[in-house]
């Protein structure tokens, strides 16, 4: 009997995913009566696919909100061709509480609800489905699924050889990206999330023999990305030798060679000690620390059941991580409940404030049903409204969108304490300070504003209602492409993101796409911002500040080092170098290519890519005034 597996994502770059759900059902399930004809990880076109399969007496596929549409068209057209095939569906998809499932999905003859293998093996079994206890019929709801206390007998697919023929069916140079877990489960309880739901709270781990052994493969497979399932890395003692033996691993065979991992919330310092350990290896895995806040607000804070490290652990570790040259970065969400547009504003300054100077991403607060946030009285108590929006689309590309099956989520349109008004402002502030600060384009402006005395998130403010009111600049351009995308997302279901490179872009992320428009447009930039800091601060000096934040953005036509010529008293203040003449460097020596931009403002841009380097250039002389690197002369 044959039996097809599907686990597809999305095309990001040339990365292909070896899924890892579906290959526990299949290592689990007693598979001796059935054929495993094809595992499916790609989003080819459902006709295409279908008219690939034989005599498909079952399959199964993961879903959740990045697939959900396309595997339910693809279960419609199976039904439609073979309509004796089996079709089952699991994954964090899968609503615990929805009897009425069926009429949403009724291409599909079982949901499985929670972990899956038990369920998997006794269908395969050929149990009776009303006996399966996590198995939702069209005539069973299932009672609450139970956790499995222990999940050792649970065969790796890594280590049952499951990943082979998939891989085999691809050219030898293909990037693989394997999705992993040390651990199921996470103590937290986090109401936007779905681990957070108490089913998950306890922890389950797999021992460190096999985990050891799957990185070997790991590393003997050339794997170059590693997306980490763990929910916390850095939570528990062992975390630091998992950390240690990827470290050794990519020392021996160049690979793995990323390790993706969302970094524990409250375990400061083990984190700083596995960041240390990979710094002190010399064979950088991670890209980054995160310092996932979500927010700063009380009221919000206690309504999303979050808990966040105290103030003063994050100021001192961000400062640690500042001092080694460790990138971190920190993400907030909006709209949470009980937020509003002046706390939201309020949590940004904290993060400056308490020195978050690398990166900062503000994601759009979106509700899954199994999330404490999908509960419907939930909703009620904070007046969440929610609008069904495209899935994040960002960095696809218009070739990647061709016949795109269209994934959607419900995103958080207004709150008792955020109108919609309120929301798109939030996510405009969101779009200039983060534009301005973390891509650099206005990150030493306000650092020169600061010192004397006004506050980044005033000075953004005031920036964002000039750029409001400056009907013809390029700054008032970007806002208004950026708020009509957004609003044309919530409103018309748009996809999210913007092309600016002619029509075979990808999508940029909105603050990516400016800074894209920006960089090449420098001269009309320093004219806006100049005219800006005139305006609404009256400085005689707006023209050098502007000059002096602009040579410290990476310019992708400029040979580095150069040195620039300035007032000392604006050095001192934006850059603390006390001299007139500053020597500016960048650390990237690479020949700029084609995918400069995509370095620049996408893979990079976490690690603060924009940011040069500057130093008091006193043994230097300019010979032409406004220099480049053609033009740096010793004394
Ligand atoms: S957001 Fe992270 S810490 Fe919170 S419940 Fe989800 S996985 Fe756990």
């Amino acid at each position: 009997m044959n039996v097809y597996l599907v686990q597809v994502v999305d095309a990001y770059g040339p990365n292909k995913f070896l899924p890892l759900a579906i290959g526990y059902q299949w290592c689990y399930a007693d598979t001796t009566n059935y054929t495993l004809k094809d595992v499916l990880i790609e989003k080819i076109p459902p006709e295409e696919y279908v008219a690939t399969m034989e005599d498909p007496y079952m399959v199964a596929m993961s879903s959740y909100i990045w697939n959900w549409e396309y595997n339910k068209k693809l279960a419609k057209l199976i039904k439609e061709r073979f309509p004796k095939t089996i079709i089952i569906t699991g994954g964090p998809q899968i609503s615990k509480h929805d009897p009425n499932l069926f009429d949403r999905a009724p291409m599909f003859d079982a949901f499985i609800h929670g972990e899956g293998e038990e369920a998997f093996r006794s269908i395969l079994a050929g149990e009776d489905w009303n006996t399966i206890p996590n198995v939702q019929t069209p005539t069973k709801m299932p009672r609450p699924a139970q956790r499995r206390k222990d999940i050792s007998a649970i065969p790796s697919p890594i280590l049952e050889g499951f990943y082979e023929p998939i891989m085999a069916k691809y050219p030898k140079d293909t990037l693989w990206q394997v999705t992993w877990e040390s651990l199921r489960g996470c103590p937290y309880h986090c109401a936007f999330c779905d681990i957070g739901d108490s089913y998950w709270n306890k922890l389950t781990l797999f021992d460190m023999e096999r985990v050891k052994a799957e990185i070997d493969w790991m590393g003997r497979n050339r794997i170059e990305y590693v997306s980490v399932c763990d929910s916390n890395w850095g939570l528990l003692e062992r975390d630091i030798d998992i950390t240690q033996y990827v470290i050794d691993t990519k020392k021996k065979y160049g690979y793995p060679m990323w390790w993706d991992a969302t970094w524990a919330k409250n375990n400061v310092d083990r984190n700083f000690d596995i960041a240390m350990m990979n710094k002190a290896g010399g064979v950088n895995i991670f890209k980054g620390v995160t310092f996932a806040m979500q927010s700063f607000n009380d009221a919000t804070l206690k309504a999303s059941e979050r808990f966040n490290i105290n103030e003063i652990q994050v100021q001192e570790y961000l400062n640690r991580y500042k001092q080694e040259h460790i990138p971190t970065y920190s993400e907030l969400i909006w709209p949470m409940p009980d937020e509003t547009y002046f706390s939201l504003k309020r949590g940004i300054q904290k993060l400056i404030d308490l020195g978050q100077d690398s990166f900062l991403m503000i994601h759009p607060l979106v509700i899954t049903d199994n999330a404490t946030m999908g509960n419907k009285q939930y909703q009620e108590k904070y007046g969440i409204e929610v609008k069904t929006v495209p899935l994040d689309t960002y960095y696809l590309s218009a070739d990647d969108l061709q016949n795109y099956i269209v994934e959607y989520t419900d995103a958080v349109y207004s709150t008792n304490t955020a109108t919609w008004d309120d929301v798109l402002r939030g996510h405009m502030f969101s779009w200039v300070s983060i534009l301005m600060y973390y891509y650099g384009w206005g990150h030493y402006l306000a650092k020169y504003m600061r010192k004397q005395g006004v506050k980044e998130i005033d000075f953004f403010e005031s920036m964002l209602s000039w750029i409001e009111k400056s009907k013809n600049t390029l700054l008032h351009k970007e806002y208004k492409e950026t708020q009509q995308h957004i609003y044309n997302t919530f409103h018309n279901k748009q996809f999210w993101g913007r092309k600016v490179r002619g029509d075979t872009d990808i999508y940029w992320e909105y603050k990516g796409a400016s800074s894209i428009v920006l960089h090449d447009n420098k001269d009309i930039l320093q004219n806006e911002l100049t005219w800006f800091l005139q305006d609404v601060y009256e400085l005689e000096d707006a023209y050098d500040i502007v000059k002096l934040n602009l040579a410290m953005t990476r310019d992708k036509d400029t040979q580095y080092p150069i040195v620039v010529e300035n007032k000392s008293h604006i050095a001192h203040d934006m850059l603390d170098i006390n001299s007139s003449v500053i020597l500016i460097d960048h650390h990237d020596g690479t020949t700029v290519d084609e995918m400069w931009y995509n370095k620049a403002y996408h893979w990079d841009r976490k690690s603060r890519y924009w940011r040069c380097t500057a130093s008091a250039g006193d043994k230097y002389y300019v010979v032409k005034g406004e220099s480049n690197g053609s033009e740096i002369t010793r004394s």
